[in-house]
């Protein structure tokens, strides 16, 4: 029925705080599914919970899904034909809609107070129960099924405090289709009669407000987490009691994120107590500890978006690396599986490495600008790009660019001891003299020519390669491993590298 469709999804976030990852990859499919089909991606905020507003959560929200290149086509800020696009500011559409079920007879009003309610609640727990607002109580207690017309209204214009509840059917199945779990059948003797609507902040719960808001902005597909199945009947009778069958949209619920080790849910807390992050980005949260963020772990949104993707959907096929443009087209709902997906750290740090690999290095060189600026490194970018390269394929993390390559702008201050021990020796030290006397006469350090040049030399002398390359190395590098010498020779020039040459003689000595 809603093939023809225009495909328009939303994600749909309460801003309670940062966005998880689990977040993130719902926010990932439903964008890529639109693009895909070259649909409408709408951010919709929900923010009607007031209690649990968190602020900076909803410029959190945005910051991350443009850090990992996720664009908005209607939202809060980019606006649209629908807006407002913040569930706050349309506090005055749902009211209707609530009343336009009082009137239909799917839903009621009920005066319950928190206490009465509570009340309710304890005397069942003393009989080993638990309270549910249902069918079975709905008409004893205080509501307009229960009290006259003249009643219910006396009670509203004298300012009590009402909710409006969704009046559950009776024993009947909901039959519902998931385009990842298949059909799917509830009785409704499980479902109790949810808040649809509360007077005391005038404002509408999740359900009502998600439901209107996706009717009257031509919501074809629902993408969402697992955790919204157990609500997908209620929204089901919802598009019913409404009269919105016909274009009610198609759902699909994600598999959750799973720790790494372990059964559960992947959980905010994880990312702490297992050392990695949880959140797109750093997050200062008002009170309480900074939560580390993928973006300043020194992970390229590319790597992580790839992860992400991978994390419940497969593509069908061994490939792994994914561009965004590539994960718009292999993208399949059909593909995403129903079990849950274990979250793997190390699998997280292995498509950051591939992506390091393929990274323009201007980019890598202007990311870690500030750092080597923190390390009293002021190389302009090319220059940097260039150290980048012929560390490529040694980082992790963006990061660790800037260690990796800060010898190639600084004189190392210390010499590794392993290095020291083994190859600072009285006849490689005096070798290496005279390797610095033949380097003195090029006039340039080129690996082309002086790599050959050096190696001619060292057979002609019968001397020893590993030994007096290595005690070179030492002394360029500070370290006896590290990329090509002749490249870092040529990088730091000639007069750096006989100056860093005299430098180790000058600190080390002669040798053992
Ligand atoms: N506001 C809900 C959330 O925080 C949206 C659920 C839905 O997509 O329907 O996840």
């Amino acid at each position: 029925m809603n093939n023809e469709r225009r495909v328009r999804v939303r994600f749909a976030p309460s801003p309670t705080g940062a966005l998880h990852i689990g977040g993130v990859r719902t926010a990932l499919y439903n964008y890529l599914f639109a693009r895909q089909h070259g649909g409408d991606f709408i951010l919709r905020i929900e923010d009607t919970d007031s209690q649990r507003f968190v602020p900076g959560a909803e410029d959190y929200i945005m910051q991350s899904l443009k850090w990992c290149g996720i664009s908005i086509d209607e939202g809060i800020n980019e606006g649209g034909p629908h807006a407002p696009y913040r569930q706050s500011e349309r506090r005055d559409i749902y009211l209707k809609y609530a009343l336009q079920l009082v009137q239909n007879g799917n839903a009621y009003y009920a005066f319950d107070s928190a206490e009465d309610l509570n009340k309710l609640r304890e005397q069942a727990e003393a009989n080993g129960q638990t309270f549910s607002y249902d069918a079975k109580v709905r008409n004893s207690l205080q509501t307009s099924l229960n009290l006259s017309e003249d009643e219910v209204n006396e009670r509203i214009n004298r300012g009590d405090q009402w909710v409006i509840r969704f009046k559950m059917p009776e024993n009947e199945n909901v039959e519902m289709d998931d385009l990842i779990r298949g059909h799917i059948s509830i009785n409704t003797q499980t479902l109790d009669d949810k808040v649809l609507y509360k007077s005391a902040d005038k404002l509408p719960t999740y359900h009502l407000a998600n439901i209107v808001d996706d009717h009257l902005m031509e919501i074809s597909h629902v993408i969402r987490g697992e955790e919204w199945l157990p609500s997908l009947p209620l929204h089901y009778l919802l598009y019913r009691a409404f009269g919105w069958e016909s274009t009610r949209p198609q759902f699909a619920h994600l598999p959750l994120l799973l720790k790494p080790q372990g059964q559960g849910k992947l959980s905010k807390r994880d990312g702490d107590k297992f050392g990695f992050p949880v959140f797109p980005l750093e997050w200062h949260p008002e009170d309480g500890q900074v939560a580390m963020g993928y973006r300043e772990a020194g992970y390229l949104p590319e790597a992580f978006i790839n992860m992400l993707a991978l994390l419940g959907w497969n593509p069908g096929t061994e490939q792994e690396i994914f561009t965004m443009d590539d994960l718009i087209s292999a993208f399949s709902l059909e593909h995403v599986s129903k079990s849950g997906a274990r979250f793997n750290p190390e699998k997280a740090k292995w498509f950051n490495q591939q992506w390091l690999r393929t990274t323009d290095d201007k980019k890598l060189a202007e990311m870690i600008k500030p750092l080597h600026e923190a390390m009293g490194i002021n190389a302009s970018v090319e220059r940097t790009a260039e150290a980048i390269a012929l560390m490529k394929d040694r980082a992790t993390f963006v990061q660790d660019y800037a260690s990796l390559t800060e010898r190639m702008f600084k004189r190392p201050d210390s010499y590794d001891e392993k290095s020291v021990n083994k190859f600072w020796k009285v006849d490689n030290v005096s070798k290496l003299r005279e390797l610095r006397d033949l380097l003195a006469g090029e006039s340039q350090i080129v690996p082309e020519t002086t790599e050959p040049k050096v190696m001619d030399w060292i057979k002609e002398n019968g001397y020893q390669m590993g030994q007096l390359m290595n005690t070179l190395r030492t002394a360029i590098w500070g370290i006896s491993n590290g990329p090509s010498i002749f490249h870092i020779c040529a990088f730091i020039g000639k007069e750096e590298s006989l100056a860093r040459i005299d430098q180790a003689i000058a600190t080390l000595g002669e040798g053992k």
